[in-house]
């Protein structure tokens, strides 16, 4: 029930300098230089994080939690992800959701996931739809889902700029941004649309027309993979100056197949020199999801499954890599998709009150223990929950 964590170099994501943390229950009760003894209260854990920096839990706000992929047939259906897989990888939040195929996928499906990493320890959210317009929603539209059903914080990923997508034009894009919009107000949600971006002609085209042309507030849209491939990065910091945010995918690399891709580390160095506020920008993992590669006829030539571990391993980068400081770079995965998702207070950092989601980090940066509403997940890097039927 109560848990003391001692000593530890404590990132907010500001730097606290050396504090302790009073967990009670699932919640944070107190941070104090130090906490005296407790006394009058049943058994406390006691958890020394000398040598420790304390981070807030990882925020992933683009899974397939479910599965996803299949676009080189049923065969390359990614599987389910596991609890142990998300929490290893630090993520103590997670959004779900589906990606190309909403046919053989579904958000009940989504829905029942969700739930299950829920109960297994972690929070866990899911955006409604999938990439096409119309969209799959599960009680009949955005706006209902949005409205009655708490998990959904929005829609996505809707796909646009990409030979897999519905060739939205404006006015369907703005059809789906209405529902979000007015979905989002009835049931006091962020209303986020999550946006595919993919590697088509028009870019980021339609979101700059939809800014300027509607009056829905442009901070609602969220364009995601625009590290992808270079050009979308102009365009993803114009986005951002006009209020919107922007999502980087981690795992994006440069190599033969995608030459023209932008990895995690680079891409925020070029958002910030564009004028891009680094409060705006966010990253995801695509974990669960597929990779799949096409060649310049748009025939399938290669297809892998993402991992969720290259959200650490890309935003750690960026602080070894000495672009920015831990202080900067954890908001990308902790405060910023918090506020953008409308999750803060509980959501995205260490303060009295909010969700008991820590991330213990050892000297090298490397994911030690993971809590999740106060309940330890990861204890020297291994878990210590595992799903139902995990060995
Ligand atoms: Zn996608």
């Amino acid at each position: 029930m109560f848990k003391i964590i001692r000593n530890g170099e404590l990132y907010t994501p500001q730097y606290l300098g050396k504090n302790d943390i009073l967990i009670a229950g699932e919640k944070i009760a107190l941070i104090n230089k130090s906490i005296g003894k407790v006394t009058g209260v049943p058994e406390i854990d006691e958890i020394d994080a000398t040598g420790y920096i304390v981070v807030p839990g990882f925020i992933d706000q683009h899974v397939h939690i479910a599965g996803g992929g299949g676009e080189g047939g049923p065969v390359t259906r990614t599987p389910e992800i596991s609890i142990s897989s998300l929490a290893t990888a630090g993520i103590t939040t997670v959004v779900g959701l589906l990606g190309a195929d909403g046919v053989t996928r579904s958000v009940a499906e989504l829905l029942a996931k969700a739930r299950a990493l829920e109960q297994e320890g972690i929070s866990a959210y899911i955006f409604t739809g999938a990439y096409e317009i119309p969209t799959r929603t599960l009680t009949g539209s955005v706006r209902s889902d949005l409205v009655l059903i708490d998990k959904v914080l929005g829609v996505g990923e809707i796909a646009i700029s990409d030979h897999r997508s519905a060739q939205p034009t404006l006015e369907m894009l703005v059809q789906v941004a209405a529902e979000a919009r007015i979905g989002g107000l009835l049931g006091k949600k962020a209303g986020i649309v999550h946006v595919h971006v993919g590697e088509g002609k028009q870019g980021l085209a339609l979101l700059m027309d939809l800014a300027k042309q509607t009056d829905i507030p442009v901070q609602q849209m969220a364009p995601t993979h625009v590290n992808r491939i270079e050009r979308l990065l102009s365009e993803a910091a114009e986005l951002v100056k006009m209020g919107a945010f922007a999502d980087l995918t981690a795992g994006i690399y440069t190599d033969n197949a995608s030459p023209d891709a932008v990895e995690v580390c680079d891409a925020v160095a070029a958002l910030i020199k564009k004028g891009a506020d680094i409060a705006r920008i966010t990253v995801s993992s695509d974990g669960n999801g597929s990779l799949p590669v096409f060649d310049d006829r748009g025939n399938l030539t290669s297809i892998m499954v993402g991992s969720v571990r290259v959200l650490w391993e890309d935003v750690r980068k960026t602080i070894f890599n000495g672009v920015l400081s831990m202080e900067q770079a954890l908001p990308l995965i902790t405060l910023n998709p918090a506020l953008l998702l409308g999750l803060v207070p509980a959501k995205g950092t260490i303060r009295s009150g909010s969700d008991a989601d820590i991330v213990m980090l050892d000297g090298n940066l490397d994911i030690q223990r993971v809590f999740a509403r106060g309940k330890l997940m990861v204890d020297r890097g291994l878990p210590v929950v595992k799903g139902y039927f995990e060995n």
